[in-house]
């Protein structure tokens, strides 16, 4: 007589796949400051211009326009120069 034995862990392995791809854009940087500059990733050979970005207070985000980099802002620890 054959047994045959059926994974009870099937649908943990499908959890974890599912939270590995809730990652959002290719590299999102948590900030403390709304104005941030972005020169790329030079150790990586990703280096572009130095450019700043300002944070836009209602989405709480801004994308560099070089490298496609995600900067959210971190409100409860922002600098306020206001
Ligand atoms: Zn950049």
């Amino acid at each position: 007589m054959t047994q045959y034995v059926i994974p009870e862990n099937s649908l943990s392995t499908e959890q974890t796949s599912l939270a590995e791809l809730k990652l959002p854009a290719p590299e999102t940087q948590i900030v403390t400051s709304w104005k941030i500059a972005c020169d790329g990733d030079d150790a990586a050979g990703l280096g572009h211009p130095r450019v700043w970005l300002a944070i836009s207070p209602i989405t709480g985000f801004v994308d560099c326009g070089y490298c496609d980099k995600r900067f959210v802002i971190d409100r409860d620890h922002a600098h306020d120069d206001h």
